[in-house]
């Protein structure tokens, strides 16, 4: 399979679908949770999609209030905060996402360690990845 396949519209195709898909090295089995041309650990290009869970557990977050202009558009900013994440998925690879279902206003009851699953978010003529905390 041509490495070719392995872009960010591909990926972004499968969030369309509610997939999370991920990169698996044919070689040396390592998981990329996002699309690269060659494997992070081994080098090697003999990569295949694969559907990741989409669960895991929230690593790290920050609350933006400055956003990029995408999310300015969306009206997200200074008076609508969001918050984005680093998300640690079972499957070994960390992913960045939105953080959605979480008080954006109050993030110290925002729990690093809690166990989050993908939602996959209609905006506009896209899809985009977030992260909700389970329970
Ligand atoms: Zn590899």
């Amino acid at each position: 399979m041509a490495n070719d396949v392995f872009t960010r519209a591909a990926w972004e195709r499968g969030l369309a679908q509610g997939k999370l898909l991920g990169v698996r090295c044919g070689d040396c089995g390592a998981v990329s949770a996002v699309p690269r041309a060659l494997c992070a650990a081994c080098r090697g290009g003999n990569l295949g999609w694969v559907e990741l869970s989409g669960r895991g557990t929230l690593a790290a977050f920050t609350v933006v209030h400055v956003p990029p202009t995408p999310l300015c558009a969306a009206g997200y900013g200074r008076d609508n905060p969001y918050a984005a994440a680093v998300v640690r998925l079972v499957e070994g690879p960390a992913i960045t996402a939105r953080l959605v279902g979480v008080d954006v206003r109050r993030p110290e009851g925002i729990r690093v360690g809690a166990p989050v699953r993908a939602e996959f978010l209609r905006e506009g003529d896209r899809t985009v990845l977030a992260f909700r905390p389970e329970g």
